[in-house]
């Protein structure tokens, strides 16, 4: 079994560094949040007293961190300085594909192995090892990556060279975005035209409407599986980080002046959203404003 250090102790990290401990790994796990450390102590890791510590003496360093600054500055500050060369680094924050492409580059300057591997799936993915990890990497550390991945998701797909794990990611919450919005407004018009809403699943369902948002996320309660909807919009994936997943997307489109209308549209009504006090609302709540019921802040 390897040593592994985790840095990121959050509502993701939290449950993905315990399912390596479950996995028989001796995980040595940093958060600057003592909160989060001592969940993390109690789950079997051992807790570290800084993010280089962790990273010391250790086969591979995992990081779960919010953005792209805390992930340039926890593995130039902290991590390379004090990892073994050959330690494998793998990054599974959501982030910018500059800065993971950049990190990449610096670790393999500096004799390490590194993957960028973002993940699929929320809270309860993490905590049940049922993640989606896409990855971007060299073959070689991939094979490495791999396994380790595996203790803490259902799926690992090598995506790429550095940065493909990220733009994967952000491609595929583009279509996510875009698809949920286009789901709820043909909902909303669907109510207003008169159509049974279950009537108007049962056949969209069947038809060229169908989508993941439809069909395994209806936004609309009591209707489709269970889904945020049946517990008034709470859990699942806050609109705050589906803005902020829309935000890579526009960046990364300008970088390589690629058309996105769609996304771009997308992006604008979540900052609506978000900006009308729904942060913390699941992102298929925003049903309520595009079918009126609740304000569209500007
Ligand atoms: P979170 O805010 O709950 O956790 C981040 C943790 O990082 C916090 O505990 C914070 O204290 C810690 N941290 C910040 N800076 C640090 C530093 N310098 N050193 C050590 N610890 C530091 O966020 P989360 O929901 O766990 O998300 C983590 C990443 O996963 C984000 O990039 C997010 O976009 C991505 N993600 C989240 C979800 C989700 O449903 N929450 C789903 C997919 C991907």
């Amino acid at each position: 079994m390897a040593r592994i250090g985790f840095v990121g102790l959050g509502n993701m990290g939290g449950g993905m560094a315990l399912n390596l401990v479950k996995a028989g790994h001796d995980v040595f796990a940093f958060d600057l949040s003592e909160a989060a450390a001592a969940k993390a102590r109690e789950g079997g890791c051992k807790i570290a007293a800084s993010a280089g510590e962790a990273g010391t003496d250790v086969d591979a360093i995992v990081t779960m961190l919010p953005a792209g600054k805390h992930v340039a500055s926890v593995y130039a500050e902290q991590i390379f300085p004090a990892a073994k060369p050959g330690t494998l680094l793998l990054d599974c924050s959501t982030i910018d594909v500059a800065t993971a492409r950049a990190v990449a580059a610096d670790a393999v300057a500096k004799g390490f192995e590194m993957v960028d591997a973002p993940v699929s799936g929320g809270i309860a993915a993490a905590n049940n090892g049922a993640l989606t990890f896409m990855v971007g990497g060299t073959d070689e550390a991939f094979a490495r990556a791999e396994p380790i991945l595996g203790k803490m998701g259902k799926a690992v797909i090598h995506a790429g060279d550095a940065g493909a794990g990220q733009a994967a990611k952000i491609c595929n919450n583009m279509i996510l975005g875009s698809q949920m919005i286009a789901t709820c407004e043909a909902l909303a018009l669907a109510l207003r035209l008169g159509l049974d809403p279950q009537k108007f699943y049962d056949i969209a369902s069947k038809a060229s409407g169908q989508s993941w948002s439809l069909t395994s996320y209806c936004p609309l309660p009591g209707v489709g599986p269970q889904s945020p909807a049946d517990r008034g919009y709470e859990g699942g994936f806050a609109s705050a980080l589906m803005l902020k997943d829309l935000k890579l997307a526009m960046g990364a489109a300008q970088s390589v002046d690629a058309s996105v209308p769609m996304g771009a549209a997308a992006e604008a009504l979540f900052q609506a959203f978000v900006n009308s006090g729904h942060a913390a609302t699941d992102f298929s709540g925003i049903i309520g404003m595009l079918n009126g019921e609740l304000p569209v802040a500007h």
